[in-house]
C-alpha cells in the first residue's frame, strides 16, 4: 500500500500514542536485541513536552522493559498489552485485568515444548509470550497449543504478533489501555494518534479511529489504520519532524 502520512495541524491539540518494536525500534532477533536510537529518544522527550505530557508508549514489553528502553519519557506506559497501565509515573488500578497463573501456564508451555529449539518463552507480570523467531518453524504448533490454552482457561484470549504468540487477560489490550489514557489528563479532549506496525494494534487503531483520531500502520499488510509509513525508518523520520521542530522549519 502507498506511503500515506498524517498532517497534524495544530499539534498541540493532540495525544500520541507510540508503540515500541517495529515503530520506535526496528524489529530486532530477539526482544533483547531491540534498541530506540537517540534521535528518537530525544524527539520523544521533547513532544512530550511540547504536548504537556500527553504522550504514552503502548507495547506488548512489560513495563520494566520499556523503561529500559526509553527511560523517563516513559511516565505513561500501556505494559504487558495494557494490563499493565502507569501514568505520570504512577501504577494505575488495572482491576478489570484478572489475575492469571502465569506461572501455571509457563510450566504448561515448557511441558509442552521440552526438547524443541528455538521458543523463548517470556513469563511477564500478565501474560506469557512464546517467541518463535529463532525457529519459525514451530509456529504451527505453538499456535495450536495456546489455541488449545485460551480454549480450556476462563478470561484468557490468543494476542498474534510477528513471530510471537502470547496468552494474556480476554479484556485486555491496546485499544483499552489508549481509552484508559484518553479518559484522564493531559490526554482528555485531545485527539489521539496512534502509531504500531502489528496486528496486536490493531485494536488500538480502532479505538482511536472511533475517537476520530490518527491511526498509523507502519510496514505492510492488512490495516484499520488510515494512514501508513513503509517502514519504522520512515516514521521515525517523520515524528522526529514533528512539533516545534516542524513548525521552524517550514
Ligand atoms: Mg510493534
Amino acid at each position: 500500500m502507498k506511503h500515506q502520512a498524517p498532517v497534524l495541524a495544530r499539534f498541540e491539540s493532540y495525544a500520541l500514542f507510540l508503540d515500541i518494536d517495529g515503530t520506535l525500534s526496528d524489529i530486532a532477533p530477539s526482544p533483547d536485541g531491540a534498541f530506540i536510537d537517540s534521535a528518537t529518544l530525544q524527539a520523544v522527550e521533547r513532544l512530550s513536552d511540547e504536548l504537556g505530557g500527553a504522550l504514552a508508549v503502548i507495547s506488548g514489553r512489560k513495563l520494566t522493559d520499556i523503561d529500559r528502553l526509553i527511560g523517563r519519557s516513559a511516565q505513561n506506559a500501556a505494559g504487558s498489552h495494557g494490563a499493565e497501565l502507569r501514568k505520570s509515573g504512577h501504577l494505575l488500578n488495572v482491576s478489570a485485568a484478572p489475575v492469571i497463573d502465569t506461572n501455571a501456564i509457563e510450566k504448561s508451555v515448557r511441558d509442552r515444548f521440552s526438547g524443541a529449539s528455538g521458543l523463548l518463552i517470556e513469563c511477564k507480570p500478565f501474560s506469557v509470550a512464546l517467541h518463535y523467531r529463532a525457529n519459525p518453524t514451530l509456529a504451527e504448533a505453538v499456535e495450536v497449543f495456546v489455541d488449545h490454552i485460551v480454549r480450556t482457561n476462563d478470561g484468557l484470549t490468543k494476542v498474534k504478533g510477528k513471530m510471537i504468540v502470547e496468552i494474556v487477560p480476554a479484556d485486555v489490550n491496546k485499544g483499552s489501555a489508549i481509552a484508559s489514557f484518553m479518559s484522564r489528563e493531559p490526554f482528555l479532549g485531545r485527539i489521539p494518534v496512534f502509531a504500531g506496525d502489528d496486528t496486536t494494534d490493531e485494536h488500538g487503531f480502532e479505538t482511536v479511529n472511533a475517537l476520530e483520531g490518527v491511526s498509523i500502520k507502519i510496514g505492510d499488510g492488512p490495516s484499520c489504520a488510515r494512514y501508513r509509513f513503509d517502514d519504522a525508518a520512515q516514521f521515525r523520520q517523520w515524528l522526529t519532524r514533528l512539533g516545534s521542530a516542524r513548525r521552524s522549519t517550514d
